[in-house]
């Protein structure tokens, strides 16, 4: 921790120059102002001031992106560039995010927040999910169908054309390259739309994605919030799909601008409500070990998270004191100093967390710890403290909805059954764990838990060859892995007569 501190606390030059004038956005390879000259500040929430400033795109300057990455599309990239090409570009972007680390780290921890360490961690599996879809350029194959004699059938896997990619502020560069990696492997063009309150890394990106000798058009970077950006976007007759990512409400609306316009495909990454299941017979250690981070990590706003804790009876009350006092411990502060927590993204943010809270208190759950703002010298900042609530209520709005904060819920539970009906009981379906030395055990709570992704005896781990993705009204479509391939390509049957 104090290795990366000291690696990435003082700010390079190149950050320093990159926050230093306002920035612009990238069409056809040209760092290009809005059309309308409107921008947004994007501000630095652990203490309110503004960094820099972005374009606002509007409906003409997507359709001008769109048109770019169309243009690419047909005229070269499609027809003129090899897999192999293909692999060696986004390989080469790899290495030069390898090369501009500190930068990248220093300016997601800046826009977003995030402590050094972790914006570290976010950079580097960046990389790593490009070098991993590199791999994929020259490996996506179809496939020959055995049917009636006199006839040959074989499949092939075909690029969709322009896609455009919708990015949450939580992790910004990472599920920007959870996207990107595997639309650019497979022969997309792509216009990829950062959360307005983090652009920052994405910009450099774009000028990484220059250097790598991307061709013009083929990555375009749109700024601007989810309106009007987002939605032009989204209406747009010319993009063939979109990739998004972030929370349901809005998901929901984007398939709405699918329907209206040229129904487009869509995949959806949305929130959640995970549930993080406890039983006794669990390695108590490990368990507790995890349980801080896995209710707190990225001051909560991580879809992922346990926000949701079932221990079993027998040892309910031990469980919850250790996270009282792990909590406690936690250090909060400006992510370039490192601390455990940063703050929330912006004010808003923190103020729809501090409502939850109050409506957890009004509905009758028991604060346990934390519940307020930080204030003294983070009081400029968006910093809340880690909270615990307890209750037996499956009914109250802190149990069922997505608070998106440090805020986790402690329940009990007596047996196996009433485990798995908690754990269930949610509209969401993004991740589950369960913690148990009981190997039956653990394989039956898998099976019968509604959820993507399942965690025995561990939390929040991914790898990029893992499909990731929700059920219910966590989502649609799994990202990473093969299935990663999946939601790039489009499928073509040929029939031959012979
Ligand atoms: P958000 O839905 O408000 O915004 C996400 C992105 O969509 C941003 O780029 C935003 O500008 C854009 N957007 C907003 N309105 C739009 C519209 N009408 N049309 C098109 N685009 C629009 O989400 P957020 O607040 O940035 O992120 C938090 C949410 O994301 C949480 O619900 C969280 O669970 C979810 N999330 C899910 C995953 C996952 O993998 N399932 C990962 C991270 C975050």
């Amino acid at each position: 921790m104090t290795e990366n501190k000291a690696k990435y606390q003082h700010l390079a030059p190149e950050t320093l120059e990159f926050i230093g004038s306002p920035r612009k956005m990238l069409i056809d390879n040209e760092w290009v102002a809005s059309s309308s000259k409107e921008t947004i500040n994007t501000i630095n929430p652990a203490n309110s001031t503004v960094l820099t400033s972005v374009p606002s795109a509007n409906e003409t300057d997507v359709d001008t992106a769109v048109r770019a990455a169309r243009n690419a599309f047909n005229n070269y990239w499609k027809n003129d560039v090899s897999p192999a090409q293909r692999a060696n570009l986004l390989f080469k972007l790899a290495d030069l995010m390898e090369r501009d680390t500190k930068v990248l780290v220093q300016l997601e921890t800046l826009d977003n927040g995030k402590p050094l360490e972790k914006a570290a961690f976010d950079i580097e599996g960046a990389s790593n999910h490009l070098k991993y879809y590199a791999g994929w350029a020259t490996k996506i194959e179809g496939s020959t169908v055995p049917v009636d004699s006199g006839k040959l059938v074989y499949t092939q896997k075909e690029p969709l054309g322009v896609v455009g990619l919708i990015v949450p502020w939580n992790f910004p560069l990472m599920i920007a390259m959870w996207k990107l990696a595997p639309a650019l492997a497979c022969g997309n063009c792509c216009i990829l739309k950062p959360a307005e309150q983090t652009p920052l890394t994405a910009l450099y990106l774009g000028k990484l994605i220059i250097e790598a000798g991307f061709p013009a058009g083929v990555v375009n970077i749109v700024t601007g919030g989810g309106i009007p950006t987002g939605q032009a976007m989204t209406q747009h007759m010319g993009i063939d799909k979109i990739s998004f990512t972030g929370s349901t409400e809005v998901g929901r609306s984007i398939l709405e601008g699918a329907a209206r316009s040229n129904l487009k495909k869509v995949s959806l990454e949305l929130g959640g409500k995970s549930p993080n299941v406890i039983f006794d017979d669990a390695n108590l250690e490990e368990a507790l070990n995890s349980l801080p981070w896995s209710s707190f990590y990225n001051s909560g706003q991580e879809c992922t998270l346990g926000s949701r804790v079932y221990v079993q009876e027998s040892i309910f009350d031990k469980t919850l004191e250790f996270l009282k006092k792990k909590a406690a411990a936690m250090t909060i502060g400006n992510g370039l100093d490192n601390p455990d927590l940063g703050p929330m993204i912006s004010e808003e943010q923190l103020e729809t967390v501090i409502n939850y809270i109050q409506v957890g208190k009004q509905e009758g759950a028991t604060l346990v710890y934390g519940g307020a703002r930080c204030n003294g010298s983070l009081s400029s900042g968006y910093f809340l403290e880690p909270t615990i609530f307890t209750t037996q209520n499956e009914n109250i709005t802190i149990v069922r909805e997505e608070i998106f904060g440090p805020v986790v819920v402690i329940s009990k539970f007596d047996d196996f059954d009433e485990a798995v009906r908690k754990a269930n009981a949610t509209e969401y379906g993004l991740a589950a764990a369960v913690w148990t030395s009981d190997l039956s055990k653990a394989h039956r709570f898998a099976q019968a838990v509604d959820a993507g992704t399942v965690w025995v005896n561990g939390y929040d781990l991914f790898d990029a060859s893992v499909p990731f993705g929700g059920f219910k009204q966590s989502g649609n479509g799994k990202e990473m892995g093969k299935s990663g391939i999946d939601l790039y390509t489009r499928e073509k049957s040929v029939w031959i007569v012979f």
